[in-house]
């Protein structure tokens, strides 16, 4: 018995060595169906619903897109090489698959269609409602007056999926567009410094547009525990903290 368990956590052990990055999951019921949210790295997210795959800024160095299933949809937040990546773009398309960037994204055509969104251009596909919004830096700078991503050039969305409304915020502040937002089932603000927020910034967006659940994502060596303790007296909002360095 010894023996066969221990021959059955080597095989395990196996193939996640071949998968190299075992995808951790989260399931969430909506009205459509269970979603299923994949934290593949640092800003790249993949949803799953009723067979439909949705792959958000899929990037090669946070997963092997080659295992990865093919999308539906994809949506790109902005053209930075940590969101932006032609070669796992190339992986996971088919040929009707709908790709919404922005306009500074290097698409070239020989990886096929996509539809460029502006801050609060409104989409649809597969039946999803699909908002781009503003995400932008007020406060860090690359060089005096020179965001690290300037208004207008990159997009958060808000993605609608049956009866919840699931918000992914890019590389962006607390700005008071993101303030100003209501009824965010899910939200994934970003937390790494120089180029997006602190804990302190994130904590006061969330206490000001409270989604129920917020995941912490494209947050570097920045520590979650430090936000986790700013929202303990934030009932309303869910933390889920997962490996999205
Ligand atoms: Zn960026
Ligand atoms: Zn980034």
């Amino acid at each position: 018995m010894k023996c066969l368990f221990g021959t059955t956590l080597m095989l395990i052990a196996m193939q996640n060595n071949f998968a190299e990055n075992p995808v951790i999951k989260d399931k969430i019921a909506t009205s459509k169906g269970e979603l299923t949210v994949a934290f593949i790295g640092h800003a790249s997210l993949m949803f799953e619903i009723n067979a439909l795959v949705i792959h958000v800024d899929p990037v090669s160095d946070e997963g092997d897109y080659s295992l990865l299933p093919k999308a539906d949809i994809v949506l790109v937040t902005h053209h930075h090489g940590d969101h932006f990546d032609a070669e796992a773009l190339q992986k996971i398309m088919k040929k009707d698959t709908k790709v919404f960037l922005t306009q500074k994204c290097p698409w070239s055509s020989a990886i096929g269609s996509s539809v460029v969104m502006k801050n609060g251009d409104v989409q649809e596909a597969s039946g999803f409602r699909i908002e781009a919004v503003p995400a932008y830096n007020i406060q860090h700078m690359r060089s005096p007056n020179n965001p690290f991503h300037p208004k207008g050039e990159g997009n958060g969305y808000i993605l609608t999926i049956g009866d919840k409304r699931i918000y992914i915020a890019g590389d962006t502040e607390n700005t008071p567009e993101m303030k100003a937002l209501r009824n965010i089932d899910i939200a994934f603000l970003p937390m790494n410094l120089p180029y997006t927020m602190t804990p302190e910034m994130v904590a006061d967006a969330v206490r000001a547009f409270k989604p129920a659940i917020l995941y912490p994502y494209h947050f570097g060596s920045t520590d979650t525990g430090i936000l986790v303790k700013l929202l303990q007296n934030s009932p309303e909002t869910e933390v889920r903290i997962r490996d999205m360095k």
